[in-house]
């Protein structure tokens, strides 16, 4: 045991001296060491075993180790580790398959990226070389991805470090009737108004010139918010009539998360095209791509795609989302992620709200929730800013981890995200953490 703790200090010395973080200030950043993890659990440097309520950043579906996925990437390891994105190569293929089979509609063809960024940065650029426009829509309250194009179609803070020019992107306000730019009192009305501002920006903004518009079919870093149940029915329609590429971002919702293949399968809608990631295999070896429509693919029949990577399609990642999706459907993983949305997580998160002070709302399906807390329930003042934390969430998180659980707290929300492997007990031992830790965000409210 004290060995163990001297490699993690070892670890933790090493990376405060030489490893750059993502999104940290380098200097005040206090990383956690993890140095094992099995399913549903991760433990950390002094030995400590905590219940993973994030799937680290919402991308370990099947839970950590799954042995099915390891022994995949392990005898793939051994037959043929890398190969060139030209070349053919079984895993790539397969994976492609199975993703097909999955996707909503006629998404038949896949285009493999090493990250949900890239996926979007492709889709936008098939859609402008589609359609030979430039402007991109994306909403407000959303999470693209980090590089140039992917953090300017962002519409959380995330973007105001990077915002260097507009990129051609255009943000306009989704449906959220708990905070509704619309002054919606009921979700019809804020289905309806969302729907009718979306119309205006598009001619305002000139259709014509309008390539795509990409949404999260939840937005999921943002607050977890789940469309009204016509809103992304009327979103197609209006990017139908106006020629628009529809892109349904699914790098965070997808593959089970909301307790269906796909999220937008929930909403009976078919977009042009569809980003994965994260969950494809759980994040076992980097990978992403974008599902693509026949009358897209079909512009690049003749004409090359301007785009490339030297690692789409990587054979270990492909072997790991074979697997992966494969154990998904053998296992019923996600049905449990809708069972233990619907059956655990839900009741107890309403029963919860009943007592707390501080919870001012709920939002979410299967195993993708957020508690969103708020100083008073009337003013529904948010108990962290927009684009920060507080005493508050701080005192909230540690307290977590105090108890052994590992949640992803997002400014004034915690946000709840298991893999979606998750037992019933295993989900009960975490809400009943999270009980006792909302009556430290009781304390602040009024
Ligand atoms: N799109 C969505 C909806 C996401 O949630 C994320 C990451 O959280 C991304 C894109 C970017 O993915 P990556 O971090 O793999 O580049």
């Amino acid at each position: 045991v004290d060995e163990a703790k001297a490699v993690a200090a070892r670890a933790y010395e090493l990376d405060r001296k030489h490893v750059f973080h993502s999104w940290a200030a380098q200097g005040s950043f206090k990383p956690m060491v993890v140095t094992a993890a099995e399913g549903s659990y991760v433990w950390d440097g002094n030995g400590d075993k905590l219940l993973d309520f994030s799937s680290q950043l919402v991308n370990t579906n099947i839970g950590h180790q799954h042995p099915k996925v390891v022994q995949a990437i392990v005898e793939q390891a051994q037959r043929i580790t890398t190969i060139a994105p030209h070349h053919v190569n079984d895993q790539r293929s397969e994976a492609a398959r199975l993703i097909s089979e999955r996707t909503p509609g006629d998404l038949n063809q896949v285009f493999f990226t090493n990250s949900g960024a890239e996926a979007v940065e492709h889709a936008i650029r098939m859609a402008r070389v589609h359609t030979g426009r430039n402007k991109v829509l994306s909403r407000y309250r959303s999470y693209h991805g980090a590089t140039a194009l992917a953090i300017n179609v962002t519409g959380d803070p995330r973007r105001w470090a990077n915002d260097r020019g507009t990129e051609g992107a255009v943000h306009f306000f989704g449906p959220f009737l708990y905070r509704s730019a619309f002054h919606s009192t009921n979700e019809a009305e804020e289905e309806q108004r969302a729907l009718e501002h979306l119309e205006q920006v598009i001619e305002l903004e000139g259709p014509a010139t309008i390539a795509a518009l990409i949404l999260e079919t939840v937005p999921g870093g943002p607050g977890i918010i789940p469309p009204p149940p016509g809103y992304l029915r009327g979103v197609r329609e209006l990017c139908t009539k106006h020629g628009i590429v529809m892109i349904a971002d699914e790098v965070m919702c997808g593959f089970g998360r909301t307790g269906r293949w796909f999220a937008i399968d929930e909403f009976d809608t078919v977009p042009d095209l569809l980003t994965f990631a994260k969950g494809v295999n759980s994040g076992y070896v980097p990978l992403g791509g974008v599902a693509i429509a026949p009358h897209i693919a079909a512009t690049f029949n003749d004409r090359p795609y301007p785009g490339g990577l030297t690692y789409s399609g990587h054979p270990l990642a492909c072997a790991a989302a074979v697997a992966t999706i494969n154990a998904m459907s053998d296992d019923g993983v996600v049905d449990n992620a809708r069972i233990i949305g619907e059956t655990v997580i839900e009741p107890a998160l309403r029963e919860m709200a009943q007592r707390h002070s501080s919870v001012g709302d709920l939002r979410g399906r299967g195993v993708f929730w957020a508690v969103e807390l708020v100083e008073n329930q009337s003013t529904k003042a948010p108990l962290a800013p927009y684009a920060g934390t507080s005493q508050a969430m701080v005192e909230m998180m540690a307290e977590c981890k105090r108890l052994g659980m590992l949640p992803l707290m997002v400014s004034n929300r915690i946000h709840i995200a298991p893999p979606c492997t998750i037992t019933a007990d295993e989900a009960r031992e975490g809400l009943e953490i999270l009980d006792q830790v909302l009556k430290i965000a009781d304390s602040y409210a009024t």
